[in-house]
């Protein structure tokens, strides 16, 4: 489903973020990518949905080269999740969830109902958290919208970048156990990139470790990886 084909990044200052990666994740598989913070794993999945573009090699989705494709019809084949969700700070949780399925078309009506089995599917009360502006919601509450957002142009491909990773414990914990529910029920394809093993084991069908395979940390062409 995604195949990285020798994909290398260099930045423009000469940093070489990813070294010739190849690998690919499976329709409906869970890869969680892991390594050390500066390894290169935002530039790799940046470079997925093209808000960055590989200096050398090839990137596929679904078998078509990204690189041909147009990035609005690209970005709407992939739902994307960072570790601090922007959400519209003026707009109620129900309406940030409604945003993309009211710009895919669906009238605003269809568009809120939509919203709302979103929010259930993520664990929220559309009735108590719908109404809520999102400085009235705690960060794992906030993280839940994001990927109720994510999710709202049901796309096949699920980006998430240390979704997680700014909750203290506990509640990355629940939100764990809950995304693993959530992925059996919906089955997308996720790239999942984190810096904490356990969570990589606990929530990948396969990992993918970069290996630090240059002086400045970067990852790429020194890849492991384990079926867990
Ligand atoms: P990770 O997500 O694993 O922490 P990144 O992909 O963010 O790693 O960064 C990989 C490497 O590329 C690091 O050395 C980082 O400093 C460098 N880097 C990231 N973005 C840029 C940029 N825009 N310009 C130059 N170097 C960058
Ligand atoms: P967490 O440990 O999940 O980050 P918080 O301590 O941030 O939890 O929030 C606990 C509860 O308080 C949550 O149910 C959240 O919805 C609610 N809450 C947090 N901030 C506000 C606020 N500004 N207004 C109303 N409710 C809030």
């Amino acid at each position: 489903m995604i195949r990285f084909e020798h994909v290398t990044k260099r930045y423009p200052d000469g940093t070489t973020a990813v070294d010739d990666l190849s690998f690919e994740v499976a329709e409906g598989e869970l890869v969680t990518l892991v390594g050390p913070s500066g390894c290169g794993k935002t530039t790799t999945m940046k470079m997925v949905n093209r808000l960055i573009e590989p200096t050398e090699g090839r990137i596929f989705l679904d078998g078509d080269d990204i690189s041909t494709l147009d990035p609005v019809a690209l970005r709407r084949r992939i739902g994307y999740v960072i570790q601090q969700v922007g959400l519209f700070p003026h707009k109620t949780v129900l309406e940030n969830t409604a945003t993309v399925p009211h710009l895919l078309g669906h009238p605003r009506r269809k568009a809120r109902e939509r919203a709302a089995e979103l929010l259930e599917l993520v664990g929220l009360d559309p009735a108590v958290h719908g109404g809520r502006y999102p400085d009235q919601l705690s960060g794992g509450q906030r993280q839940r919208v994001g990927v109720a957002r994510a999710l709202a142009a049901d796309p096949p491909v699920l980006l998430m970048d240390e979704p997680f990773g700014a909750v203290d414990p506990v509640v990355r914990d629940h939100l764990q156990s809950e995304f693993l529910r959530l992925q059996q029920q919906v089955r997308k394809t996720v790239l999942f990139v984190t810096h904490d093993i356990e969570e990589a084991v606990r929530l990948g069908d396969r990992i993918a470790v970069y290996g630090g395979g240059s002086p400045r940390g970067a990852g790429g062409g020194r890849i492991e990886q384990f079926d867990t």
